[in-house]
């Protein structure tokens, strides 16, 4: 951390209000008195004394970091690609978590009937969430510290049931999970993930596309010479879902006759996998855009990959938890799934799953049962909603209010409120409560801005924020900007992601 190079400088704006603050108005009237009586070009100085203890300015990390520093957020980035290579969906997610939890000394939370402080537990939620923590020394009526983000990403799901062969070709039906621009999937090379459990139970785990010697898979689109009658549809009507069909073979059984080309394929399957066409009907299989992370632009300053959101910040957050050692109050990383279909389900944001570890470890810290006391404990507690924003794209401005819109590499942008016109369904974050955190960030040297989701009525989203907001803490969206967001490719700034870090340190060491 490097708390000295970003507090330096008057050039933290809250650390400019604390200074103007302390010297009195008469003081500055004098000071800009005496300058102008000087006359001439003290003028200028004036307004610079002014614009630096009155205005603000957003900064720029690149102009805040070391050499260390950022050759140290080029590490990071490193083991942020391998992990986002291996965990493509939120089953992989958990999994791969665990192991990274695990190594960083957490362990089962069902394997301590007793928490003390510095304990680190974990529970997965039905393989598809997770929650982590840190105990701390504090009583549980001062509440947690938590930092929550979501692990499932916009994808293409197989129907129940996908295989069917058409001209030839053997393709499979797919449903689309999340809000994806559908003509972006197309004509590119697509992996599947998931599970499929066999007649008598056993579960076989599906991954096909990733390795260097894979075959993939992918979704066609019209040629252009064709393409009169659709390039004057709109971009909503291009490709619809139900063209969305997976291209996924094209070798028949040698024998003629009725499905020769499906059954080639269940033939293979079932030798490769030992399943049948059966086990498809209950089987949870997603596609993804193939292929690696991978750094974007001449200088690496950018990260792009398929699931940066919100992984990116679930991601960071860990390594924030991982990397606390003790703290005063109990530090938590939620991981949830679902947030992209409205965190529904027994493993999105809204289910108790969740509420329930958290009260499962307030209630082995206390040692004794009162629901009283740990429902105010959930109140008392102060939870960060890690979601990732749009970052200020130059080629697409008329969708932003400039001032108002993250821009990569300016740090972790705060967001008092998300939603959409006139801030419906927003988690409105109190003054109070912004302020603490920005105060938190400001001592810790985390650099931090400020943002709303695009311009007023131009769309909107919303954020696991409120589902938390309504246990009665208090919850603040603070996330990483991406461009592209929700496309099979999404981009990150370096920079961005080592503040994430810090930020996440911060907040979940907060006293
Ligand atoms: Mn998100
Ligand atoms: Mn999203």
């Amino acid at each position: 951390m490097a708390k000295e190079k970003t507090t330096n400088g008057s050039k933290r704006p809250n650390k400019r209000v604390e200074k103007a603050a302390s010297s009195s108005a008469e003081a500055m009237k004098r000071i800009i008195g005496e300058r102008s009586a000087a006359g001439g070009d003290d003028n200028k100085s004036t307004i610079d004394y002014l614009r630096e203890s009155l205005a603000y300015e957003p900064v720029t990390l690149w102009d805040l970091r070391s050499g260390a520093e950022i050759a140290e957020a080029m590490q990071m980035s490193r083991s942020y690609q391998a992990f986002l290579d291996r965990a493509k969906t939120e089953r992989a997610y958990v999994k791969e978590t665990i192991a990274r939890l695990e190594e960083a000394g957490f362990v089962p939370l069902d394997e301590q009937q007793r928490l003390l402080p510095g304990d680190r537990i974990y529970r997965p939620i039905r393989g598809k969430g997770l929650v982590a923590a840190v105990i701390g020394a504090s009583p549980v009526t001062e509440g947690f510290n938590i930092v929550g983000a979501h692990i499932d990403s916009p994808r293409v799901d197989l129907k129940p049931r996908p295989l069917y062969d058409d001209a030839e070709l053997i393709l499979f039906k797919t449903h689309y999970y999340g809000g994806i621009k559908k003509y972006q999937w197309t004509s590119r090379p697509m992996a599947l993930h998931g599970v499929v459990i066999r007649a008598d139970g056993t579960t076989v785990d599906i991954c096909v596309g990733e390795a260097e010697d894979d075959p993939v898979f992918c979704f066609t689109d019209l040629l252009p010479h064709l393409g009169r009658d659709q390039m004057k549809k709109t971009a909503a009507e291009v490709v619809t879902g139900e063209e969305l069909n997976l291209l996924v073979g094209a070798r028949p059984l040698p024998d003629r006759g009725e499905r020769r080309f499906s059954l080639g394929l269940l033939k293979l399957l079932n030798e490769k996998y030992g399943i049948t066409e059966r086990d498809l009907l209950t089987a949870e299989l997603e596609i993804v855009p193939a292929g690696r992370a991978r750094d974007v632009g001449f200088d690496r300053a950018l990260i792009g990959a398929y699931g940066q959101d919100d992984r990116i910040c679930a991601w960071t957050a860990i390594e924030a938890l991982a990397g606390l050692e003790t703290t005063s109050r109990t530090a938590v990383v939620l991981l949830t799934d679902k947030e992209e279909i409205g965190s529904v389900g027994n493993t999105g944001a809204q289910a108790r799953s969740y509420e329930n570890v958290l009260l499962d470890i307030m209630q082995r810290i206390c040692g004794k049962a009162d629901e009283r006391l740990w429902r105010y404990g959930l109140e008392a507690s102060g939870m960060l909603s890690a979601d990732v924003c749009n970052g200020f794209d130059p080629t697409f401005p008329s969708v932003s209010d400039k001032r108002n819109n993250a821009h990569l590499g300016q740090g972790v942008a705060l967001m008092k409120v998300t939603g959409r016109g006139g801030k419906g369904g927003a988690s409105d974050c109190s003054a109070e409560f912004m302020h603490e955190v920005t105060r938190v960030f400001d001592d810790a040297g985390v650099v931090w801005q400020v943002a709303e989701l695009g311009r007023v009525d131009q769309g909107g989203g919303g954020t696991i924020a409120h589902f938390f907001a309504r246990l009665g803490m208090n919850v603040l969206d603070c996330g990483v900007p991406l461009l592209s967001m929700h496309a099979p490719f999404e981009v990150s700034h370096v920079l961005d992601l080592r503040e994430a870090c810090a930020a996440y340190t911060a907040f979940l060491s907060r006293r």
